[in-house]
């Protein structure tokens, strides 16, 4: 079927059983989570920047960003928020290149996505430890009362 997402970077095509739905269209899971951030740095950028901007220049600004020079929508998103968060003020869509550019962002955001994988990795590694302690307890035990009672 085809996916919905006009910017679309799998060649538009997307496989019934890989598709996620969203209201009456499917979509590759990345292009729906892409097409979402994108819709959500604008809101963000109505709410808390400007909420008359020039549309077709905002909405052009992000695809370049995106398609263009290869931002992630998701990081770009984060970005602006923090940025606004931290005492920025942006008076245009052009600054939105800024932004992306940010280092403090951006490490933030490494920093996030690092803690992420880091509390995956973490939980396997705790299962792996119980699976390997519980036969020492409990080859330990028997011992243990063995001796309390003196055999
Ligand atoms: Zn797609």
């Amino acid at each position: 079927m085809k996916c919905a997402w006009v910017h679309c970077q799998h060649g538009g095509e997307v496989d019934k059983k890989d598709a996620v739905k969203n209201g009456t269209r499917y979509y590759h899971p990345d292009c729906l989570r892409e097409k979402i951030a994108i819709n959500d740095i604008i809101k963000l950028y109505h709410e808390r920047i400007d909420d008359h901007p020039i549309e077709n220049f905002l909405r052009r600004t992000v695809n370049e960003l995106v398609f263009k020079n290869g931002y992630d929508a998701e990081f770009l998103l984060f970005a602006l928020r923090y940025c606004l968060d931290h005492g920025w003020n942006l008076h245009s869509p052009n600054g939105l290149y800024y932004v992306a550019k940010d280092k403090i962002s951006k490490k933030e955001w490494d920093k996030r996505k690092e803690e992420e994988n880091h509390t995956v990795t973490q939980v396997t590694i705790e299962g792996e430890t119980n699976y390997d302690v519980n036969p020492i307890i409990n080859t330990n035990k028997p011992t243990g009362f063995a001796s309390i009672l003196g055999r």
